[in-house]
């Protein structure tokens, strides 16, 4: 399958049309962006990490019958996958406070939260991703009704039951990340976007590194050495 025109493109994926309407291909870009795209850096072969690392991560999905919009690695920086109606929304799953909810709530740092907690954002850079509340999503006009803002969180729980464990059993917390959901053809949800350490948080369970892109946001650095260390462990 080969790109033809570009549909879209954004700070850390360029998304191409292919010769069949119905697929499109995506092009993992080693660009970073932080603090609505304020902060921008390059990280040479960042894109390929995450197309990796999100790889292996639709595969277990749907190997656990979560349905997502993966169809191929095409190769270090291409994935091929499902065209989708997009849904404005940030559905944010969390284990562990830190980031924005410790800033916004006042929750210190590294709390173990005592449920796992779903919150929506608007996906709008213009406005900053603000916080959304079902009333919100709903005057918006981000989904058609209720129940897709339950399938929404119901799907991201089920997500985060898979994940913590399997993360768990590779020396790493999984304490927050960022999912996207679209329609496909048939009008089903499904997880698109990508699931990388650009997107969710790592912490290593032995020492409390950060693995992801905390490190680039905070100035760490070492940036491409987590992102590798994540796929290693992932790969064992
Ligand atoms: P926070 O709200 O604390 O900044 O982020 C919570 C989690 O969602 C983190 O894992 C973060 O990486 C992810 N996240 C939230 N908003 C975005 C976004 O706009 N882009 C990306 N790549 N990740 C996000």
């Amino acid at each position: 399958m080969k790109k033809t025109t570009v549909l879209y493109e954004g700070k850390a994926k360029k998304v191409f049309h292919t010769e069949d309407k119905e697929l499109l291909i995506s092009e993992f870009k080693d660009s970073m962006t932080a603090f609505d795209g304020k902060k921008k850096h390059t990280e040479l072969g960042k894109g390929a990490l995450n197309n990796k690392i999100s790889t292996h991560l639709f595969k277990l999905l749907n190997s656990h019958g979560i349905d997502t919009h993966f169809v191929d690695m095409i190769d270090d920086n291409h994935m091929l996958h499902k065209r989708c109606d997009v849904i404005y929304i940030e559905v944010i799953v969390r284990n562990i406070a830190t980031g924005s909810l410790s800033k916004n709530l006042g929750i210190k740092n590294g709390t173990v939260l005592p449920f796992t907690l779903v919150e929506f954002d608007y996906k709008n850079d213009e406005l900053g991703d603000p916080k959304l509340n079902d009333q919100h999503a709903l005057i918006l006009n981000l989904v058609d009704n209720k129940e897709e803002l339950d399938i929404l969180r119901t799907k991201a729980r089920a997500i985060n039951d898979i994940l913590v464990p399997y993360f768990v059993d590779i020396g790493l917390k999984l304490v927050d990340f960022k999912l996207e959901f679209g329609k496909d053809k048939d009008g089903n949800i499904i997880l698109i976007d990508e699931l990388s350490p650009d997107n969710c948080r790592f912490w290593d369970t032995k020492t409390g590194e950060s693995l992801d892109k905390d490190r680039f946001r905070q100035g760490i650095g070492g940036v491409k050495v987590a992102y590798e260390e994540v796929l290693k462990r992932i790969l064992r």
